[in-house]
């Protein structure tokens, strides 16, 4: 990513999460937030992936550390979605449908994404509110209910935008994932 103003206020580069988080704890940072927070700024530069994630805080180190080992360390665009795929897709959630896709179609507008990553994952409480089973006690269902619902989604995508690359990844607690 070419440097920006943000960037080069600080003399080095900096991840705009962590910027954004510093730029709001107020104070004189309040200034640089006017000053860097632009919408050019946000809709600068191109990116190359965009992940679909569930909420679940046991999973949010594992999930970073697993698009590192994908070499996309801050280079992806993140939905958050409980449930992940399931979210983007309930009926029961409509208002999270439209978020996705909104959101996918910004990522698409404002970073050229070309590669969708849906990450579900195992013991989710979403799946387990929505469908009213404890699905982590049979692993096998478990695959299969999961696999339905991303590539359900999958398609969805593929039929709206037939360039983008999609996977569909399950992760276990443990962090490993597999593609289903
Ligand atoms: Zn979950």
């Amino acid at each position: 990513m070419k440097p920006n103003a943000c960037e080069s206020l600080f003399g080095r580069e900096i991840p705009r999460r962590q910027f954004l988080s510093t730029a709001l704890l107020g104070g004189s940072a309040a200034v640089l937030t006017a000053t860097c927070w632009s919408p050019r700024t946000l809709a600068a530069g191109h990116t190359d992936a965009l992940l679909l994630s569930c909420m679940d805080y046991r999973l949010v180190d594992e999930t970073e550390r697993y698009m590192t080992r994908r070499g996309l360390r801050n280079k992806y665009d993140h939905i958050v979605l409980a449930g992940a795929a399931l979210g983007a897709i309930t009926e029961k959630f409509p208002e999270w449908n439209k978020t996705f896709w909104d959101e996918l179609g910004l990522a698409i507008d404002l970073h050229g994404i070309h590669q969708v990553l849906l990450l579900d994952h195992r013991d989710c409480g979403a799946y387990k509110q929505i469908f009213g089973e404890d699905l982590a006690k049979t692993p096998k269902k478990e695959t299969k209910v999961h696999t339905a619902q991303l590539q359900k989604l999958r398609d969805m995508i593929k039929e709206k935008y037939p360039k983008l690359e999609v996977e569909t990844l399950l992760m276990n607690l443990a962090g490993r994932v597999e593609s289903v």
